[in-house]
């Protein structure tokens, strides 16, 4: 068998365009969505996905800015910074892009990201977000996850009854995907470091969803034949090449569907992320 390569980067056009669309309704009763992206240190990765969420969000008609902090920004001015956005009605959505600088502790990082409003939250983090998706409300919903979901459905995957793997249980990805999938009636097993005979796991599920950061750790062989398989990871090889978390030409020979690393899950987290600027500009305009 040889896969259906999921197109990612045309399934992200056709996402921009619906929120192009949104915009321009917006526009007409005179608001425009607002993104404030909080950029601190000198991360050359976090340098250009900021760079490219400026990009795109000014494509689709939203007005976006970046904020730049120096790397040794106190936790106290960060703070201060996301309480401005806060207070700001032409912003509609902050994003702190992580990661913070090391001079941050997680306990400062986890209290920052839940002083972002949860009506701006547009990275889904903030526990009251956490929490509605728990509880099978509607919030926002962290941007990759939303995404990889999109792709499922984009690609005609039936869910409901069918036997899903996660690989990775982080806040941002992990974690979100499983609740995703088990509210679309999969049948969820999240797999993490300590998880044993996870080949054997994988080998039973219908999709694997990989987040784990580890260069092509799902081989050809972990699959099911026809299942859909999507590559969250970003990795990069020694030759400087980006690779995904799963080994794209082996599990090709056996999904039904798999995701490419570049042009799978990535283009989609960023639309994701307008989509849910537009979505807090929609409420904002609502209730104003
Ligand atoms: P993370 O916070 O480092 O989490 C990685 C997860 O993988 C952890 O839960 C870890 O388990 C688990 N893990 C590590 N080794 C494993 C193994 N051998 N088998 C099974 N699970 C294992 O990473 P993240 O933020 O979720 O990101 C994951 C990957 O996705 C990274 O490559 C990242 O760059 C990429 N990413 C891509 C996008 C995109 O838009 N395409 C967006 C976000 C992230 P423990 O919990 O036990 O440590």
């Amino acid at each position: 068998m040889t896969a259906r390569r999921i197109d990612g980067r045309a399934i992200a056009r056709k996402v921009r365009s619906e929120v192009a669309e949104k915009v321009t309704a917006l526009a007409a009763r005179g608001v425009t969505p607002g993104l404030a992206v909080v950029l601190a240190g000198e991360d050359p990765a976090s340098q250009v996905y900021v760079r490219n969420k400026q990009r795109m969000a000014e494509k689709v008609g939203i007005a976006a800015r970046t904020i730049r902090l120096p790397a040794d920004v106190s936790a106290d001015t960060l703070r201060a910074q996301v309480a401005e956005l806060n207070a700001d009605d032409a912003v509609h959505g902050i994003l702190v892009q992580l990661p913070l600088p090391k001079s941050i502790s997680s306990a400062e990082e986890t209290e920052i990201l839940g002083g972002i409003h949860p009506a701006k939250d547009v990275d889904g983090l903030h526990p009251m977000n956490l929490g509605r998706l728990v509880a099978g409300e509607d919030g926002f919903v962290a941007c990759t996850p939303s995404g990889c979901m999109r792709l499922l459905a984009e690609m005609d995957v039936s869910l409901s009854g069918k036997r899903a793997v996660v690989l990775g249980r982080s806040t941002i990805v992990g974690k979100p995907m499983a609740l995703l999938l088990t509210q679309a009636n999969a049948t969820v097993t999240v797999c993490h470091s300590r998880t044993q005979n996870v080949e054997a796991l994988v080998r039973e599920a219908d999709v694997v969803v990989a987040a784990v950061g580890r260069p092509e750790l799902v081989r050809g062989a972990w699959i099911k034949p026809g299942a859909a398989v999507i590559d969250v990871g970003i990795n990069r090889n020694a030759e400087g090449k980006l690779i995904g978390d799963v080994a794209y030409d082996e599990v090709a020979e056996v999904a039904g569907c798999v995701t490419p690393v570049p042009g799978g899950v990535g283009p989609m987290t960023i639309a994701f992320l307008l989509s849910n600027v537009c979505r807090a500009a929609e409420i904002a305009a609502s209730e104003g």
